[in-house]
Parts: structure tokens; C-alpha cells; sequence
């Protein structure tokens, strides 16, 4: 059976990162002005060299979004369930090395959160769990989802590497989108950051998105974590694995996250530093080289930065998260997984999207459309029209 492995291991990560580095002024200028561009154009764009290239790059990077998307960005939350985990991860507040108090949210406890989400106007919730599978296993999700789909127009989730079976499980629950990150795929070094665990799997990991696709969930995430190896070389080996699993899956939509490392109890400093200018390079050679990318931008990142990046490609926002289980309601004090940087309220960030002359989008267009009867006020009130 082919997966992703397949193809990243024709690949060798010191021969990309030589390759990015030594990219040219010639090689940007010859990319950015081709109409489709390749996984070589994306190298091209996230060199050094495509760095005085920036503002023009934010420029087709919001003309593009603004064509394929309309001015509009989704709103989600995520809903922090457990902070169980049998895994230890060097840069996570929940790692199992840290003597933390771990919290599994009970039903009435999800309910009372869920109610929380509700009344700050969600429509779309992330659900996030450590990796404890003797706890938080499929079943705990199942009966998760059972109880708040009828609140929630979008159900994603966050949680431990499934088997194909259980996401097929998870699909017809009604789970529409699925997010695994690599974390790093620099394998020698992987292990490094993941010392114990079924986590300390690069390989399981790796083809995850594999059998997500083949469980046939309508939408999976990926992102690496940046600030543990070189970015640019991550961002690479991640913009393949999407180029991939598009060829490979390819009735299945796709999003990419961009998390840089933050602050948590016990964790490492980060290995590389990206500013805020790296990133939006990153985030303008991903739409230049993908126009139906979803791009999330979460409340890791700074108030600045989030209110500048939100015309250049940016497709979806979370508000007034919370990275600890109970965290709206039940135990707001409870340790969170990483600190948040953008503390503002859901009311403060829908404004900043509004001025912007964004609209803050909160129900899924997908299920919408697949009422016929609301299909043609729809089209009447199109933001793309
Ligand atoms: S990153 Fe995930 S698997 Fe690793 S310690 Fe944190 S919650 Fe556990």
C-alpha cells in the first residue's frame, strides 16, 4: 500500500535546506512570474532570497484569497477536553513529565462548556485532547461527539494518531475535518523532542493523513511546529506532504496552521526563531502556490500580527481560546497547554475582521449548500458575487 513515506523518503533534508539556501534573485523573480506554480516555485518563495519580494507577494497572496474566497474569515474555537497524556513531548504543557493536575472533561462538564461556546456565537468547535488512549480513546470521543453535534455546525478535531477504521468511525459521527501535525520532519531529530510514547512513532505519524483520507473525512490539517528545526526546510517537507495527499486524495479539502512555539510549564525554549515576517512569507507562498488552501491563523500569534495578516490570505480565526480543559467555565484557573497571545475578547476580534472590511463567517458554507432550499437565498447574498 503506497503512502506518504513512500515518497518522503526520496527525499533528504540537509540536500532541501542547501537547495532553499542557495536559492537565487533570478530563481524568485522567474517563479513569481509564472501563472501555476509547483512545489519548486513554493521552495523559491520561502527563500531568504524571496524576502525583498514581501509586499508584492502580500499583494497576490490577497488578490488570490480575495478571488477564491470572498472577503470572509470562518471563526472557530477550540474545546480543550482532556489534558491526559501518556506521551512526552519537550515542548508541551501537558506533556507526561510535567506534574500538572490532568482534568478529563465529564458530560455535564462538556455541556457547560459547549453552552459557553454557544453564547459567545460559535458554530464551529475544535475538539483537543492529549494522548491518553486509555482514557480518551475513540469511545470518549464518540460519545463526545454525540452530545454537542447537534450544537454545532462544524465539528473538527485534534486529537492522537487513529487507525482508519476509527476515523471512519469518527466521519460518520459527524466529524468533517481532522488535524495532525508532524511537529517536525527532520526524523533524526524527532526523537529528540519526543522521548516517550506511541508519539516517538515518526513513521505512524507520518502517515496519518493517509488513513484520514482513506476514511474519507472531508478535510485535513497539517502544519509543522515551527520553531523546532528550520523552518523553511519543515515548511518544505510539509508543503509536500500536502501536494500528496491533494494528487492522492483529491475530493478532500485541505487546511495548513502555522504554530509557533510558545511559552508552557516546563518546556524548551525554541530551537530557531521565526518573526513576524518570516511568517507572512510562509503564509504568502502557500496561497501563491495553492489558491483553495484553507490557511488558520490561531491565538498563538500576537494582536498585531493577526489584525495585519487577516487581507493576505487568511482564511480562519479562532477568538477567545482557551488551551485548558474546562477553561470557559468549568476550571478557567486549570494549567493550559501553551499560553495564548492574543487575549482579546470574541467581541474585540470580530470588530478588528469587521473594520478590516472582512466578514467574521460563523456557519459552514458546505452543509448549507447542500439544502436545496437555502441555496438560492444563498447565491442571492453571495459575498462572492
Ligand atoms: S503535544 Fe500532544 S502528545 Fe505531546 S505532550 Fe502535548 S498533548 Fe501530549
Amino acid at each position: 500500500m503506497t503512502t506518504f513515506k513512500s515518497v518522503f523518503k526520496q527525499y533528504n533534508w540537509n540536500e532541501i535546506k542547501s537547495k532553499i539556501y542557495q536559492t537565487t534573485t533570478k530563481d524568485v523573480e522567474n517563479s513569481l512570474a509564472k501563472s501555476k506554480k509547483n512545489l519548486d516555485d513554493f521552495l523559491v518563495m520561502i527563500s531568504p532570497a524571496a524576502q525583498p519580494y514581501l509586499e508584492l507577494m502580500a499583494q497576490k497572496s490577497h488578490e488570490l484569497t480575495k478571488k477564491r474566497f470572498g472577503k470572509t474569515i470562518q471563526m472557530y474555537a477550540p474545546l480543550y477536553l482532556s489534558n491526559e497524556c501518556q506521551n512526552i513531548c519537550t515542548y508541551c504543557g501537558f506533556s507526561l513529565d510535567n506534574k500538572i493536575k490532568r482534568k478529563t472533561l465529564s458530560d455535564s462538564e462538556i455541556k457547560l462548556e459547549v453552552q459557553a461556546l454557544k453564547n459567545l456565537g460559535f458554530d464551529h468547535v475544535l475538539l483537543v485532547t492529549g494522548e491518553a488512549n486509555y482514557t480518551v480513546n475513540i469511545n470518549y470521543f464518540l460519545n463526545a461527539i454525540a452530545q454537542i453535534r447537534k450544537d454545532f455546525s462544524i465539528i473538527s478535531i485534534e486529537v492522537q494518531p487513529l487507525s482508519q477504521e476509527e476515523y471512519e468511525r469518527l466521519h460518520q459521527a459527524g466529524v468533517y475535518s481532522v488535524l495532525v501535525y508532524q511537529e517536525t520532519y527532520h526524523q533524526e531529530v524527532y526523537k529528540k523532542y519526543h522521548t516517550k510514547g506511541k508519539k516517538s512513532n515518526f513513521d505512524f505519524r507520518l502517515d496519518t493523513p493517509d488513513r484520514i483520507g482513506k476514511a474519507g473525512i472531508h478535510k485535513i490539517g497539517l502544519g509543522v511546529l515551527l520553531g523546532l528545526e528550520d523552518w523553511r526546510a519543515d515548511s518544505f517537507f510539509n508543503a509536500l506532504h500536502l501536494d500528496y495527499l491533494q494528487k492522492t486524495y483529491w475530493q478532500t479539502k485541505y487546511s495548513v496552521s502555522f504554530p509557533r512555539l510558545r511559552p508552557a510549564e516546563g518546556i524548551i525554549e525554541p530551537n530557531f526563531i521565526m518573526d513576524d515576517k518570516d511568517l507572512t512569507q510562509l503564509i504568502c507562498a502557500y496561497r501563491l502556490w495553492n489558491e483553495n488552501l484553507e490557511i488558520s491563523i490561531s491565538t498563538r500569534e500576537n494582536e498585531k500580527f493577526r489584525n495585519n495578516i487577516i487581507p493576505i490570505g487568511t482564511t480562519s480565526m479562532s477568538a477567545g481560546s482557551k488551551t485548558n480543559p474546562g477553561g470557559y467555565v468549568v476550571d478557567p484557573q486549570s494549567l493550559e497547554q501553551f499560553e495564548i497571545s492574543d487575549e482579546r475578547s470574541v467581541a474585540e476580534i470580530t470588530k478588528i475582521i469587521t473594520e478590516r472590511g472582512y466578514e467574521p463567517v460563523w456557519k459552514d458554507w458546505d452543509r448549507t449548500f447542500s439544502q436545496t432550499s437555502k441555496v438560492k437565498s444563498l447565491k442571492e447574498n453571495s459575498v462572492f458575487n
